[in-house]
């Protein structure tokens, strides 16, 4: 299988690096059209010297980038290291594809417990979600049961940043 097929058989099913699970946000270079990406929907700021926007992706519909032949250049050179060991032929398609699986799974029991627990900031990373809750948590808002359903997310982040930093990208940090 080519280093595109396979590519396109994992990516479109993961979209794990554009939904707010690995990262919060994309940093844009001087090589990217900015005016254009505005255009196309990219909620482009600008914080300290950086130029930045912010995932959950604006681009992204289910699994797929709106905008694929003008992404900027960051999201053309990611690949993250499940994609290469697959490209590479370290790591077989179908296991691959388990893996993402298990991460999404993962994933979506931490937005359940967010859910659970009054977060229904859907727009944010789980990174920033999380954040916030545990603030919550540190002031004294959650109590009683919440503060039990807190104590599974704590577990549920925790389950889904060791897939994250073992499989997908060491960097990673929900
Ligand atoms: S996290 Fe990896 S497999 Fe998933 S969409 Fe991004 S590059 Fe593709
Ligand atoms: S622009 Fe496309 S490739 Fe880049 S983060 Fe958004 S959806 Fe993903």
């Amino acid at each position: 299988m080519t280093a595109d097929a396979i590519s396109q058989q994992l990516c479109v099913t993961c979209g794990l690096c554009c939904n707010g699970v690995i990262f919060r946000d994309v940093e844009l270079r001087a090589s990217d059209d900015l005016a254009r990406l505005k255009t196309l929907g990219l909620p482009i700021k600008k914080t300290g010297k950086k130029i930045r926007f912010a995932q959950p992706c604006a681009a992204l519909e289910c699994s797929l980038c709106k905008i694929y032949a003008e992404r900027p250049s960051y999201c053309r050179e990611f690949e993250c290291v499940l994609l290469r060991s697959t490209i590479e032929g370290n790591t077989e398609p179908a296991a691959a594809l388990r893996i993402i699986r298990t991460t999404q799974k993962r994933a979506a029991k931490v937005i359940r417990l967010l859910r659970e627990l009054g977060d229904e900031n859907e727009h944010l990373s789980l990174s920033k979600r999380f954040k916030q809750v545990t603030k919550q948590f540190d002031t004294g808002h959650l109590t009683g049961e919440s503060a039990g359903v807190y104590g599974d997310l704590t577990i549920a982040v925790h389950e889904l940043n060791l897939i994250l930093s073992s499989a997908f990208y060491p960097g990673s940090e929900s």
